[in-house]
């Protein structure tokens, strides 16, 4: 049959990917790679099924808002589709760096640099600024994307416990004060929920020649007053040497930023490999960011809704005895702690019009096999209905 013909390994790499593991497990556990038909608002349509979608990254619930598709269409009317090439040899647009401009100015910092995904940004960040000879000391729970930008460098790499400044302290009394430092960590945790402890990792890492990297992706448009993120949570824009963030999170687009001061931007535009070699951000992407952070600072009322969801959401949860891992955000893990559970879980919710994400080891930490979820501003009275009947079935179930 044609079908055999194709499927049928013809060299031992493509052997390899028949036979993976990861692969094999996710045609086991089948909640990954889904096609939806449709989408309305916070509903999304599968093999003609209304599913409330409880697991997207839309956390003020922009996506969908009239003046960021407005923004979007705009943004092809005035520049076309693409830039087509990098900035660095092909030109920045006014759009690039009015958005710059103005999101330095919200975050408090002095300068911005914009790329085509927060991946890209996070990544960038460290590969721009780790050399060899240099101690990068990074939270072991932090996301790929970090990681990838560390496997860029030659510096020496040390992990610390997650969350744990103590064990950062400790770590560090191993290392020279002198020696140049850089500590990444996140804002906000997309998978645990957590805030990062920043003023207390700040603190232990005094006097030691540190350079902040902070990658506040979930954290930007949900932390701090008026979505300004973590470091204005706590007040510490100025200590912090580097935050990361997405616009594919509360700005509803996709893209990526990173904030500094001047010089630090200026060298990271210039030793960027991810940035001199790719096409920057396209015209409707960057429209809808800036769309979407004028609507954070205007209209208030989406960052108090979300928070207003959340605080709802998780009493439920708790009131159900399910384990959300001591979540701060409206990032919300619910713990399993087998594979097993978690897909009987996954499914429960799904048989009652839910859809979560579950997420197993390697992507959490050995028996914190969970489900992801996250509220949004967008989910109604009605979906909040709809998640508390599937939630209170599905642990019935299991
Ligand atoms: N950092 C964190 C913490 C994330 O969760 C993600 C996306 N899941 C990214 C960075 C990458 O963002 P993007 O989707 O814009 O590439």
């Amino acid at each position: 049959m044609l079908s055999n013909f194709f499927s049928k390994p013809k060299n031992s790499i493509a052997k390899r990917c028949r036979d993976d593991e990861v692969t094999r497990l996710r045609k086991r556990y089948n909640p990954y790679y889904h096609t939806f038909e449709r989408q309305n608002g916070s509903r999304v349509i599968r093999d003609g099924k209304e599913y409330v979608m409880l697991c997207s990254n839309d956390y003020l619930g922009l996506s969908h808002h009239p003046k960021v598709i407005e923004a979007a269409k705009q943004g092809l009317d005035d520049w076309g589709s693409s830039t087509t090439g990098a900035r660095l040899a092909n030109g920045s647009r006014k759009y690039h760096t009015e958005l710059e401009e103005k999101f330095a100015a919200f975050i408090g910092k002095e300068a911005c640099h914009i790329s085509v995904a927060g991946y890209i940004s996070c990544m960038s960040s460290v590969q721009s600024f780790a050399q060899k000879g240099d101690i990068v000391l990074v939270d072991k729970n932090v996301h790929s994307s970090l990681w990838a930008g560390i496997g860029l460098t030659q510096a020496q790499v040390e992990r610390f416990a997650h969350n744990n400044p103590a064990d950062l302290k400790e770590v560090l009394s191993f290392e020279k004060p002198e020696a140049p430092k850089i500590v990444v960590f996140e804002g906000v945790y997309s998978m645990e929920g957590h805030i990062g402890r920043v003023p207390e990792i700040i603190e232990v890492c005094r006097d030691q020649n540190c350079f902040f990297i902070m990658d506040d992706a979930h954290g930007f448009g949900v932390m701090g007053p008026g979505g300004r993120g973590t470091a204005a949570h706590f007040g510490v824009q100025d200590e912090v040497d580097v935050i990361t963030g997405s616009f594919s999170k509360s700005l509803s687009s996709t893209g990526g930023f990173v904030a500094g001061s001047k010089d630090i931007i200026e060298y990271l535009r210039t030793h960027s490999k991810q940035t001199i070699f790719s096409a920057a951000i396209s015209p409707p992407q960057a429209y809808a960011a800036s769309a979407s952070l004028d609507i954070l600072q205007n209209e208030p009322e989406h960052h108090k809704r979300l928070w207003e969801n959340t605080n709802r959401y998780k009493e439920m949860l708790r009131n159900l005895g399910l384990d959300i891992w001591d979540s701060e955000t409206p990032a919300v893990p619910i713990i399993m702690g087998q594979k097993e559970k978690a897909y009987r879980f996954w499914q429960a919710l799904l048989e009652k019009g839910v859809f979560s994400i579950m997420s197993i080891a390697p992507a959490v930490p050995p028996g914190k096999d969970l489900i992801r979820t996250s509220m949004s501003a967008r989910h109604t009275e009605e979906d909040l209905e709809i998640v508390a009947e599937a939630m209170a079935y599905a642990v019935k179930k299991i």
